[in-house]
């Protein structure tokens, strides 16, 4: 089975979210499993830096809206930090830039246009020696290939190969002026209710969820979810009139990356059988963050994007009253500008209880988790969520919002479920009040170190690595293919 991974970003090398994360885990994972895996991802430097042993496929010459310079390349190499063989579109003008990797100059529909179609000439044979029969879109950024893809079995009057798309966050669709329709060079009856077309605009993501043959999201509560007025962002009408076709496949984590047993950036290891090692990470971090070194204070954290989707105004509004019964807080972020200075402001104001890093930081990131006894996800929806998981691993227990992948992956800890499948804490209503009884209860759990610990021990001996999601993928691909 020859599978084209089509993605904008890929961990360790460039990641804005847990979409490179998902890149760079399921091409093993798959490949463990027998399919014979590529990905393809476009030009930004530091995946170009990262790629060895790049010869080059083909000149490209897309459709004449993308204005590329002659010499513009497709390569195709070797990622060692991403044990994977890649295709990278080496095209200076469109992703050799300073900023962000999705910062729009005025060109993001060209510059992810190309992509698409890209994956779609891979599909058509570019190269001679590789040619995919799935291709796998992530995003809005790769959701042109199934329909570009579309548009040249239509011309062709034959299937060139199957298509799947994912959906990690169905907020960000990727839209662009009406105007900018005839650059792309698709068929003009692309330009439509039933195609692109979305309120007067060119609308990305739905060249994946219009043309793809099935179209998946990466959670069972998300993909239902996301058929609601509520949670569709307008788009589902149209993901429920394609319900047979849509499913969830949960996210897993990479236990080379996420594992406390061998984690290179830890103060100590630990396992579900010895914890005592979490108690110095635990004690390392409350040093490092300058917080009173307690290690009967129970420490919660937050890993995420400052943005309105994680609910951390929430976890604003209910801080005063968790530092006022003895608990500690620390929080790794960035994103909006003030949720930032109002997370810095409370960490100035109680300094030995608060602790406030704003920015990206991967090593961080790996102790705060390992050194924290919750971990706070109060999102407004989450498609997967990635930190849950993380603090399932860790033993950090999971307090988080009923929703899409959270309401998935925890199972909420109430007396009769200590003994049975608890291994976190789960509330309903997206207020403070909710989030603050839900930190009751942990605080409550927290002081009775047996119970504790049976529920930390059971969301550690937990599974969540990717060969279940790796073959629920293989399996959709197959029922494509044959
Ligand atoms: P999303 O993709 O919506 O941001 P996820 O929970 O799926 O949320 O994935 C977020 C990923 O990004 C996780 O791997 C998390 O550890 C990481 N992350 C988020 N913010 C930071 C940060 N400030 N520093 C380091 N890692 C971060």
């Amino acid at each position: 089975m020859r599978v084209l991974q089509v993605c904008a970003e890929i961990f360790p090398l460039l990641k804005t979210g847990g979409l490179a994360d998902v890149a760079a885990a399921l091409p093993p994972a798959l490949r463990t499993q027998g399919a014979d895996v590529r990905v393809l991802l476009p030009g930004f430097a530091p995946i170009l830096h990262g790629l060895e042993e790049a010869s080059v496929v083909a000149e490209l010459r897309p459709p004449l809206g993308m204005h590329l310079a002659h010499g513009t390349r497709l390569l195709y190499g070797w990622l060692p930090a991403c044990q994977v063989h890649a295709y990278v579109i080496d095209a200076p003008a469109y992703f050799r830039r300073d900023g962000g990797p999705y910062d729009d100059h005025g060109d993001n529909h060209l510059r992810f246009g190309l992509l698409g179609w890209v994956a779609a000439a891979l599909a058509q044979g570019m190269d001679g020696y590789w040619r995919p029969e799935v291709v796998h879109a992530h995003d809005w950024h790769a959701a042109l290939a199934p329909a570009y893809l579309r548009a040249a079995e239509e011309s062709q009057h034959r299937r060139l190969a199957g298509t799947v798309y994912t959906v990690h966050n169905l907020a960000y669709q990727g839209m662009f002026g009406a105007h900018r329709f005839g650059e792309l060079g698709l068929p003009g009856h692309f330009y439509a209710v039933q195609g692109l077309e979305f309120h007067g605009h060119v609308n990305f993501m739905k060249g994946g969820l219009v043309y793809a043959n099935r179209i998946t999201t990466v959670s069972p509560s998300y993909a239902r979810e996301i058929q609601s007025p509520e949670q569709g962002v307008g788009l589902d009408g149209l993901l429920r009139s394609r319900a047979a076709e849509l499913s969830g496949i949960l996210n897993g984590v990479d236990p080379e990356v996420w594992h406390p047993g061998h984690d290179r950036h830890l103060a100590a290891h630990y396992d579900a059988d010895d914890l005592s090692g979490k108690a110095r990470c635990k004690a390392a971090l409350q040093a490092e963050l300058g917080l009173a070194l307690d290690p009967d204070v129970p420490l919660a954290c937050v890993v995420s994007r400052l943005a309105e989707q994680k609910g951390l105004h929430l976890v604003l509004q209910a801080l005063p009253r968790f530092i006022a019964v003895g608990g500690q807080f620390a929080l790794l972020g960035s994103g909006e500008a003030w949720m930032e200075s109002a997370f810095r402001q409370l960490a100035q104001a109680h300094p030995e209880s608060v602790a406030v890093r704003i920015g990206y930081d991967e090593p961080f990131a790996h102790r705060l988790i390992a050194g924290s006894d919750v971990i706070l996800v109060p999102s407004r929806y989450e498609p997967c969520g990635l930190t849950q998981l993380y603090g399932l691993q860790y033993g950090t227990l999971p307090l988080v919002r009923r929703v899409g992948g959270l309401a998935d992956t925890v199972a909420d800890t109430r007396l009769e479920t200590i003994d049975g499948d608890a291994t976190g804490f789960v509330f309903d209503a997206f207020d403070a009040d909710a989030l603050v009884a839900g930190a009751r209860r942990a605080l409550a759990l927290f002081r009775r170190p047996d119970d504790w610990r049976l529920v930390q021990q059971r969301g550690m001996r937990q599974h969540w690595d990717w060969t279940g999601p790796a073959r629920q993928y293989l399996h959709l691909y197959r029922s494509l293919v044959h």
